[in-house]
């Protein structure tokens, strides 16, 4: 039964159902943080558009963040969220004509262009956008890949397809690039490569488990010490023979271990097999000998890796200041807490900390001294420069004063000339790794250099 003034709350009924309807819809379309719409709906879009003709210029360029994560792992999960919603403004304010912008994903977003097709416009369009995004990256030392997918080349409709061709085109640019942004166009031949690196991955799954595990073995690079013109210690590197395709660089399948968090296993088979080496050198009397290992951000990070590493270290009854970590240099650039809680039980124990590939990242002289880091890898591209530069032109020699002054010992990485260690015997350098000394070798090649020494 209807009394006077009930159609006045109907009404306010149904506008309120539209505007929970309204907010829902809302929500379902579009990412909260950046307010920008989200993968259903470009996949919306391109399911409308399938049916254009091929002559219609269509392309798909992906904005690939995923370094970002470092930045939640550096300065936590807030400052991460606004850093991503400023990302997605500026983003946003590039978005011209027909253009339109997706947050597809935590760390990715899609352009959809539908008024250029050609690859020198795109290429101009993906320049914009490194623009946009180096205020927000480039202090930070993150860079960002973009992967473009021209839909009226690829020909394909259906959009699971050309999502999926779109984003491992993205992680391939980052992958064979180590600038700060790289851009790829996908063609068909990326296809193997991603065949290839899930069967890495398979085959790092099964060497965890303890299959064939002798695919993942090391190899140990001497360090030589210019004051005692010795050797003084070795680098343990990692390598792996692939089943499927022999030979594979660290720089490619530990970058797969680190993406698919593997490398916390294989880092601590590593860890072993490294801590074996150093026990056995200890055993034939070379106990001035140390050993240095490589350990990831992401291994450093995990929980408990000082336990184990250090139960590891007591168990296998080997000493400890013969034991160095390196870590790179944009990961000891990391300002969590947990960070230096983790690097001060292992230096309490006597470990070394190293900083590998210093000069390439982004730190501080002045963390390097709060965190009281034991040596210093200069990067080889600064030992590539002095080959083409006078001696008052490279920064080399700065940075070996530098160090010293914090008291810390520097290594040259990758000398490969006389010309080079000569300049870094004049400027008081420590010690020297590469070509020069020594390629890495196997366990019993290194042991004979050393029985026999250089
Ligand atoms: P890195 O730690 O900076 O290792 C030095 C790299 O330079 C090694 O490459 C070594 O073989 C190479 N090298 C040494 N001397 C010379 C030289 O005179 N000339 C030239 N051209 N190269 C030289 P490698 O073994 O391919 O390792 C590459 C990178 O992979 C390493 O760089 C390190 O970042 C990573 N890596 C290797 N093993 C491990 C590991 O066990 N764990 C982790 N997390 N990373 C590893
Ligand atoms: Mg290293
Ligand atoms: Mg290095």
């Amino acid at each position: 039964e209807r009394k006077p003034g009930d159609h006045v709350s109907i009404i306010s009924d149904i506008t309120q159902r539209k505007e929970m309807e309204a907010a829902l819809k809302y929500r379902n379309e579009h990412v909260l943080l950046t307010g920008l719409p989200n993968r259903s709906v470009l996949e919306k879009a391109l399911e409308e558009d399938a049916a254009l003709p091929l002559s219609h210029p269509r392309t798909l360029i992906c904005v690939n963040l995923s370094a970002l994560y470092t930045i939640s792992l550096r300065y936590g999960y807030q400052y991460h969220q606004r850093m991503l919603k400023e990302i997605g403004a500026a983003l946003k304010s590039l978005c011209t004509g027909n253009d339109r912008l997706f947050h597809t994903m935590e760390h990715r977003f899609v352009f959809y262009v539908q008024d250029r097709s050609d690859e020198g416009a795109l290429r101009d369009r993906s320049e914009q956008i490194w623009d946009a995004l180096r205020p927000y990256l480039q202090a930070h030392g993150i860079g960002v890949s973009m992967g473009i997918l021209q839909i009226n080349e690829v020909g394909g409709a259906d959009c699971e397809d050309l999502l999926g061709k779109l984003m491992i085109t993205s992680e391939m640019a980052a992958a064979n690039n180590h600038t700060d942004h790289s851009v790829l166009f996908y063609s068909p031949e990326l296809d193997l490569r991603v065949a290839r690196e899930s069967e890495i991955i398979e085959e790092m799954i099964e060497i965890a488990e303890g299959i064939g595990s002798e695919r993942l073995y090391l190899q140990y690079q001497p360090i030589f010490d210019l004051t005692s013109n010795r050797i003084c210690g070795f680098e343990a590197l990692a390598r792996l023979n692939s089943e499927e395709y022999g030979p594979v660089s660290p720089t490619e399948f530990i970058l797969f271990a680190e993406k698919t968090n593997m490398i916390v296993p294989l880092g601590e088979r590593i860890s072993f097999l490294a801590l074996s080496f150093l026990r056995k050198l200890e055993k034939e009397g070379h106990d001035t000998i140390s050993v240095s290992i490589n350990v990831s951000v992401i291994q450093i990070l995990s929980p408990g890796f000082a336990e184990t590493f250090l139960t590891m270290i007591g168990e296998m009854n080997v000493n400890p200041e013969r034991v160095g970590i390196e870590l790179t240099e944009s990961a000891f650039a990391t300002e969590r807490a947990e960070m230096n809680t983790v690097i001060n039980k292992l230096k309490a124990a006597g470990i070394k900390i190293l900083i590998d590939d210093f000069g390439t990242g982004y730190s501080s002289f002045a963390r390097q001294r709060d965190l009281d880091i034991d040596c210093l890898k200069i990067d080889k591209s600064f030992i590539d420069r002095l080959m083409e530069l006078g001696p008052q032109e490279t920064i080399t020699g700065d940075m070996i004063s530098m160090a010293h002054k914090l008291g810390q010992c520097v290594i040259a990485e990758g000398v490969e000339w006389e010309k080079q260690l000569h300049y870094l015997q004049e400027k008081g350098c420590d010690r020297i790794q590469g070509y020069l000394i020594s390629k890495p070798l196997d366990e019993d090649l290194a042991l004979d250099l050393l029985t026999r020494g250089i």
